[in-house]
């Protein structure tokens, strides 16, 4: 049987793959089994943040997993405690949970905002308000979060206590804390699922303020646009604000799955011993490759991200059949003349992989992508979108 085969008889049709089998890659170049070579402006959704086995990356893993693959969370080791130490006085949080996906990130920050809340305000001050055209995750709490009716569907009752607004309404916001019983607010700085949207900043700082006033918690959703991703380290930076608590996960380990919660001073105490845990929370391999992705995000390395974002940006701009370019730093997303899952096919057919976003074609190339297959990448993007 061939893998293709293989995959369709024995794994749960919950994806719908490219018919591509790719075998290995470095950098910025993957190979497909047919030795044919593509330039990745998708990193594996924004994971692979160094590319594909980065020298650096390689050796801080290799160097973990011969020494001490996992050991739970029932004793200490070295790379989670420095990089836990390294995300705090990166940020100015001043405690870490780790976790092993964005979802589980999540589902950690929802369930501080609700301890805090239940103890700053009373136990039935629990909603929690998420954006309309959010996406947070797929358990079902992170579900009930995402403010994406269609990945509600057939999964019915989700977990209470989520209502959505819609961006851009302060006013919105004010009549839902009239409403329900505030918590926390919760959102993504630029909607990626959603379609590369950035939030307006009037907006979010008029939110962050009403937040203030009644005590309700801040928490960003950095999953997607954490670590680098749009040019700063953390989103939220952007805008000038400091949310009481941000998860992140997708490209924090530059392949590995990982997943962290960071708690502001007002929450950092919430969680006890026992109120919360995780297996896999924290592994070194996992922590060892974090640490070396956030100590290559230097400043000067942020600035080449900025630099390479304006060159991108400058290019796909000035084609014709691309209508507008959103996002930051290296998560842009195109509005295209043809439809995005047909710019995608045909880009993939010329040696460069993209993805979409709603009705965007979105692009999350790694971070350290050398300048010349940013361009070249960009001229079949632009010949492929006419
Ligand atoms: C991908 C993503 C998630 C979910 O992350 P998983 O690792 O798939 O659980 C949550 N929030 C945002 C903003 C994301 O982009």
């Amino acid at each position: 049987m061939s893998i293709k085969e293989l995959d369709k008889q024995y794994i749960a049709h919950t994806y719908n793959r490219f018919p591509v089998l790719f075998t290995h890659g470095k950098g910025s170049i993957l190979y497909d089994d047919n030795g044919k070579e593509y330039i990745d402006l998708g990193s594996g959704i924004g994971v692979s943040s160094l590319g594909i086995s980065s020298d650096g990356w390689i050796a801080s893993v290799t160097e973990q997993l011969v020494k001490l693959q996992h050991t739970s969370n029932l004793y200490y080791t070295e790379p989670c405690a420095l990089l836990a130490k390294t995300l705090c006085e990166r940020t100015g949080y001043k405690k870490v949970f780790f976790s092993n996906s964005g979802a589980e990130a999540n589902e950690c920050a929802i369930k501080a905002a609700r301890k805090y809340a239940a103890q700053a305000k009373g136990k039935d001050c629990y909603t929690i308000v998420t954006l309309n055209n959010s996406f947070h995750g797929r358990t079902l709490t992170t579900l009930a979060a995402t403010g994406q009716p269609k990945f509600h569907e057939n999964f019915q009752p989700l977990t209470p206590g989520f209502v959505q607004a819609t961006a851009g309404s302060i006013y919105e916001l004010e009549a839902i804390s009239a409403k329900y019983n505030v918590a926390a607010f919760m959102v993504e700085c630029i909607q990626g699922e959603g379609g590369i949207v950035p939030l307006d900043p009037e907006y979010v700082s008029e939110m962050f303020e009403f937040a203030k006033y009644h005590d309700i918690l801040t928490i960003c959703d950095e999953v997607q646009t954490g670590n680098g991703r749009t040019g700063k380290l953390y989103s939220y930076m952007n805008y000038g604000l400091q949310p009481d608590i941000i998860t992140t996960a997708k490209g924090l380990a530059g392949g590995l799955p990982i997943g962290a919660t960071l708690l502001s001073e007002k929450v950092q105490d919430v969680f006890e011993y026992g109120d919360h845990g995780s297996t896999f929370g924290g592994n070194p391999v996992a922590a060892a490759a974090a640490l070396s992705v956030v100590n290559r995000l230097t400043d000067d390395f942020l600035q080449e991200v900025r630099a390479k974002s304006n060159l991108l940006r400058s290019l796909l701009e000035s084609c014709p059949g691309i209508k507008s370019v959103s996002g930051l730093g290296l998560m842009l997303g195109l509005e295209t003349v043809r439809p995005a899952g047909e710019v995608v096919a045909a880009c993939m057919e010329r040696g460069v992989l993209c993805l979409t976003a709603k009705t965007k074609v979105r692009l999350l190339p790694a971070l350290n992508i050398p300048e010349g297959l940013l361009r070249r990448a960009a001229e079949i993007i632009c010949e492929v979108c006419g």
